[in-house]
């Protein structure tokens, strides 16, 4: 197991899903964890109730990440209390099923602010912390979309290929420093982003026939690899995307 005392992680979107079992992991790994929510404050506390339990320290820091001013505000608060954070997790988003004629611009500043936009800003606030310290773990949360078209999700799309891209850029410009810079790429992972569609026994069982795996995932799935590509043994991975898909980005 990765060891991951004496960390400080900040995981945004944390509440539920996804986010809220990474930093559910990364406590258990050891790290102290930042728990951004933007809404449900109920939810987060959940989350940081489930650490503290764990024995590790955990914070809620209310943030919509599609506002700097509100990233700033987030970054104040957490290194006024606890220093510089150690491990960024871009884990916040939102996705809209709609046909491209149907996009508004309200809409699309939306997915590409909360998807892109944010995650660009939290890291370049928590990239200087790390340069001083000469260690740092980003790791975005992007989608299987960021190499594949969905054909029904355009802006999403684009704001997680957007999102490669940014990855890229960064760990060129800031590997050197200790630090590593990554992408986790799911593929279909059961949560409340696609509860609805999932509903629809005929919709689910055409998503399972493209996963060659034959299953949906689970959050947990996702997890795992963040804890380790947090971690030491991961010094030598920047750059990377990882698939977590069952095989769905093969098709
Ligand atoms: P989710 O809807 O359960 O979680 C998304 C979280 O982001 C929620 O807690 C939400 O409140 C938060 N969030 C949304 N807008 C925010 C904002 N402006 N500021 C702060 N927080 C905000 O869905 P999830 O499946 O857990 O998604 C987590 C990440 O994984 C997302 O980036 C999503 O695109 C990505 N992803 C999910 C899947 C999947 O199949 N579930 C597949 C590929 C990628």
């Amino acid at each position: 197991m990765p060891d991951l005392h004496g960390k400080t992680a900040l995981v945004t979107g944390a509440g539920r899903g996804i986010g809220a079992a990474i930093a559910l992991d990364l406590a258990r790994a050891g790290a102290d964890v930042v728990i951004n929510y933007s809404r449900s404050q109920a939810q987060a506390a959940e989350v940081q109730k489930a650490i503290q339990s764990l024995g590790q320290r955990a914070m809620t820091v209310q943030a919509d990440v599609s506002q700097k001013t509100q990233i700033d505000r987030m970054f104040d608060q957490i290194e006024g209390a606890w220093g510089p954070v150690d491990i960024l997790v871009n884990n916040a988003g939102i996705e809209f099923r709609k046909p491209v004629r149907e996009i508004t611009e309200e809409l699309y500043d939306q997915v590409m602010d909360t998807n892109l936009k944010g995650a660009f800003f939290c890291a370049q606030r928590a990239l200087e912390g790390m340069k001083q310290k000469g260690w740092g773990r980003v790791i975005n949360i992007s989608s299987v979309h960021e190499i594949t078209p969905t054909g029904f999700c355009c802006v999403y799309s684009m704001s997680k290929g957007g999102m490669r891209l940014m990855m890229r850029e960064l760990a060129l410009e800031y590997s050197r420093f200790g630090i590593t810079v990554n992408n986790v790429a799911p593929g279909a992972i059961r949560t409340d982003i696609n509860r609805e569609v999932l509903s629809d026994p005929a919709y689910e069982a055409k998503v399972i026939s493209k996963i060659p795996a034959g299953f949906i995932g689970m959050p947990e799935d996702v997890s795992k690899m963040v804890v380790f590509l947090a971690s030491d043994e991961a010094r030598y991975i920047t750059g990377a995307v990882i698939l977590i898909d069952g095989g769905l980005g093969l098709r």
